[in-house]
């Protein structure tokens, strides 16, 4: 009988469409039957099934044990043997795996059907006691773990069954469990049972129990704390739930002619087109994964079985073909036989993600459109991941300090200090360098706070490096000269000990190791082909402009490399913060001009006049960088106590000047500048005398600016270049305060643009950063050439959630329990924020048809505000240097119309 309408379904009777119910591993196991595939017959318990057993609070819905006793059955047939049977018992597989691979976060439990008498028929059928042995302890020893939650938490070397191993291994000088005996083996059984039994339940001997369990017990580890939180970071649906695939186990530790593995179809840290994988003999999938025993390179497994490796190349090839992505497979070869368990598009870094698509446009597989599709747009960051600079890397070299190398796992350079364990890692947060033996999915909360990993154990395939690459975060594994020693709080090698705190860096392009630190450069994505042949393609599908934030020649010039067509804002304020600049501020804030104009040259003026020259060469060099493009000068906006003296120090000055008898003059001028910075010190600067405020009570300062502005442009002009400013006001809250600060400045752009000797008009613009602001856009409108939505500053007043301080003290739990689904300050809270930005962009259009709009938020460098911007009708977006790519991207997905949202 096929049940289609109920909780389970075969492997027959699905396909790779059905991974919202089946999961995606289910749900490409169904894809492979049907395609004939040699896979172990099988059946998925669906999402439903989940869905149901969450709402009955975590009990199996009725019918579902029946429907799957009978999937058995048919199981039972298809492999030849009976669950529970004593002579020549099926064991089963049960593995989690929901609509969205989550590598290593939920449960899986592996040879399940054996108690004291079927192992003694595996040993039979199998004609290998010791194997069926070997086969029993895995089993006890998964099972107790996931479904009886022994040692759950425990630290790697506090396992008791580690302990065992360990012990049983030393006692029979044994390299690897391999080589343990029949009687070895028994040992390690008796006592692993003894420590199952101190789990929340007794160990079930019933084989039909022990199947209900792992479901159940599959089930829960969607809701563990480590799937919640990789849920969260990946910003995945909790709604989702897992399916549980059932599968007739194959063995690859049956001996020297069974083995396991797994392959890439491309190279996942390069992109590179050939098999990429490893496998070992006389093993079964978890030694591949943890990384316990080290695995040898896929090639290698041409000479040791070459027709299994002809099939298994064979099949790579088809299901690459098939799936029209790069696959990750997991295999297992039982005495010379291939079977394939797993396949699913590889977990790759960006550059590998960003080589195959589009090399696979190039091999005619996906189309241009796909290609841009396949990169997810904020990875395109971790391409600019530094590296280090040569010089000091050499330095190190010759002062002894390279440690070692190791497996350049996943790449990008890290210089920070060593963690050995989470509490070390949420210390440390991304200066750490996460120091571990290996990795397994308990350390992946340490992993997502640290900036890089090390291991000493593991291939390219163990789990720290499949998760690192997938994060973006450098790493090094295998690294088999290193001794991590948890209990001490650090590592050795070769004598060197490196403790917690220590400054190490390491090197993900090479696998280099060094103690101390080493300078990074950025990275150069000039040169990498691929990614510009895909920039490219998204240039030309992206209705969108992108420009950059940049307030330095350096940045601006940075940001033109890296294909930003223009700057979306400069932060003015931030060219006074250099000492001598910053004196010169103060001067003008805190002082008034002369009285007597005639004889204006007080310190005011003085200080006037050196800022306008310093602004006059800040403006030439950033109009030069980006010379015939826009650049957008914001007038200063800056929270005025970042540029005033703190009071408390100036109280001291006072208090010195009196207490050592200065000179009356010292004294008083002691006393003004207390008096002054009090009068302009404010208990909310965020919300106070900040931007075009500014502008209408001290116009100097704007005046300044803007003859500044003028200069440059003069200048630049007469030297043949060709300067496009424009000149933004911030935190304008409505029509009169742009209309009068409007009418100063062009006054005096009257007379300086005459000079100009060339007829274009300066283009004038103001932020949309206040809320009042937007809702007054349409007066507002008539008497600008452009708006740009400050989102931050937006997203702060709109929530009135301080910038400065909410992320840090309650956003993130206002995240982490889903009353905000994402940080607004990262993401364009498009309910509330949003709705603002559309009446704006609405009433602005309808009071100034050639109105251009723009934003310049932090928000224009994440992808899914890019794509609401692009949706809301905005003609660019600004963002800083190093996400022009991201935004480049991000527009061109917003425009193909599938940015990924929410999952
Ligand atoms: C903004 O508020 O979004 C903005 C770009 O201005 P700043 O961050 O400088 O306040
Ligand atoms: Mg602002």
């Amino acid at each position: 009988m096929t049940t289609t309408t109920g909780f389970v379904y075969r492997f027959r009777d699905g396909n790779a469409g059905m991974r919202d119910l089946l999961g995606g591993k289910g749900a490409n196991l169904c894809e492979m039957a049907r395609l004939g595939l040699p896979i172990p017959p099988g059946f998925v318990v669906s999402t439903d099934g989940f869905r149901e057993f969450a709402r009955l609070d975590q009990r199996l819905p009725d019918g579902l044990w029946q429907e799957v006793q009978e999937a058995l059955k048919e199981v039972e047939e298809a492999a030849g043997k009976r669950f529970g049977d004593r002579d020549n018992p099926l064991l089963v597989s049960v593995r989690s795996g929901s609509k969205f691979s989550m590598p290593g976060m939920m449960d899986t439990i592996l040879n399940l059907g054996l108690n004291d008498e079927t192992v003694e028929g595996l040993a039979k059928a199998a004609n290998d006691r010791r194997f069926a042995l070997d086969t029993y302890r895995r089993f006890i020893q998964l099972f107790a773990k996931v479904a009886l939650h022994v040692d759950a938490d425990a630290d790697a070397d506090a396992k008791r069954f580690e302990a065992v191993l360990n012990e049983a291994r030393a006692k029979a000088g044994a390299a690897s469990d391999a080589d343990l005996s029949e009687a070895d083996l028994e040992g390690v059984i008796r006592q692993f049972k003894e420590i199952a039994s101190t789990g929340t339940e007794p160990f079930p001997t019933d084989t039909r129990d022990q199947l209900r369990i792992a479901i159940r017990a599959v089930f829960e580890s969607w809701t563990s704390a480590r799937a919640i939180d990789y849920r969260n970071h990946e910003h995945i649906s909790h709604d989702l739930g897992t399916a549980v695939s059932i599968m007739a186990m194959v063995f690859g530790n049956t001996g020297p002619r069974s083995g396991t593995g797994v392959c890439f179809t491309r190279n996942p840290s390069t992109g590179e087109r050939a098999l990429f994988g490893e496998y070992l003999l006389n093993a079964q999938g978890e030694d591949v994964v943890s990384g316990s025993r080290t695995p040898k390179p896929i090639s290698e497994l041409k000479s040791e079985m070459p027709a299994p490796y002809d099939d298994l190349v064979g099949h790579a090839k088809n299901l690459e073909n098939h799936f029209r992505d790069a696959q990750d497979i997991e295999f297992t070869i039982e005495d010379g036989r291939l079977f394939i368990l797993q396949t699913r598009s590889g977990k790759r870094t960006a550059m590998a993600d960003v080589r195959t698509a589009v090399e696979m446009v190039a091999e005619g597989l996906i189309s241009r459109d796909e290609a841009l599709l396949r990169v997810p747009a904020n990875k395109l960051s971790h391409l600019l991941s530094p590296r280090f600079d040569d010089e000091s890397k050499e330095r190190a070299q010759k002062a002894g300090r390279l440690l070692g190398k190791g497996l350049n796992a996943s790449p990008g350079a890290a210089t920070g200090v060593v963690a050995i364990d989470g509490d070390d890692a949420e210390r440390y947060g991304k200066s750490a360098i996460l120091v571990r033996a290996e990795t397994s999915a308990d350390d992946m909360p340490a992993i997502l706070k640290a900036g890089a990993v090390l291991t000493s154990r593991g291939g390219s395939t163990s789990h720290a490096a499949v998760v690192t690459r997938g994060l973006g975060k450098p790493a090094v594994v295998g690294l088999s000269t290193i001794h991590v020693d948890t209990q001490r709080g650090e590592f050795s090698v070769d004598g060197t000990v490196l403790k917690t705190g220590d400054a190490i860096s390491i090197d993900g392009f090479t696998g280099e190791v060094f103690s101390g630190t080493i300078d990074t450069i950025p990275a150069d994505i000039s040169s990498n082909d691929n990614l510009r042949q895909l920039l490219e393609w998204a240039d030309a599908a992206r209705r969108l402009e992108i420009r950059a934030n940049a307030d330095t020649p350096g940045d601006a010039a940075r940001a033109r490399s890296f294909g930003a067509h223009g700057i979306g804002l400069c932060r003015t304020e931030h060219m006074f913060f250099q000492e001598e600049r910053l004196l010169h501020i103060r001067e003008v804030l805190m002082g008034t001009r002369s009285e007597d104009a005639e004889a204006a040259d007080g310190t005011y003026e003085k200080a006037l006049k050196s800022l306008e020259e310093y602004q006059t060469s800040d403006f030439r060099g950033i109009l030069e960088a980006m010379d015939g493009l826009p650049v957008v000068i914001r007038l200063l906006d800056a929270p005025l106590h970042e540029f005033l003296p703190p009071i408390e120090g100036l109280i001291e000055d006072l208090a010195i000047a009196h207490a050592t008898n200065k000179p009356e003059a010292e004294v008083r001028e002691a006393e003004d500048l207390l008096e002054a910075a009090r009068s302009l010190a404010e208990t909310n600067p965020m919300l106070g005398h900040r931007g075009s405020r500014l502008g209408i009570t001290k116009s100097d300062i704007y005046e300044m600016q803007v003859r500044a502005i003028f200069r440059a442009t003069k200048e630049l002009i007469d030297a043949g270049k060709d300067p496009q400013p424009e000149i933004m006001l911030p935190l304008v809250m409505g029509e009169a305060e742009v209309k009068s600060l409007k009418a100063g400045l062009t006054e005096l752009a009257k007379g300086l643009g005459e000079d100009l000797g060339r007829p274009a008009r300066i283009r004038f613009g103001t932020m949309i950063e206040v809320p009042r602001a937007a809702l007054a856009a349409g007066a507002i409108a008539p008497h600008v050439d452009f708006f740009s939505f400050g989102s931050n500053d937006l997203t702060q007043m709109t929530f009135g959630f301080s910038r400065d301080d909410a992320e840090e003290k309650f956003l993130r739990e206002y995240v982490e329990t889903g009353i905000l689904s994402r940080n607004p300050f990262a993401t364009i809270d498009e309910k509330g924020v949003g709705r603002l930005i559309e009446i704006a962009v609405k009433e602005g259009r309808k009071g100034n048809a050639s109105l251009e709009l723009g934003l310049c938020g932090e928000h224009g460098g994440d992808p899914l505000s890019v794509d609401f911007c692009h949706r809301v009708g905005l003609d660019y977006v600004s963002c800083s240097a190093p996400r022009v790519a991201v935004a480049r991207l991000a527009a061109a997905q917003a425009a193909i119309g599938q940015t990924e949202r929410d999952v």
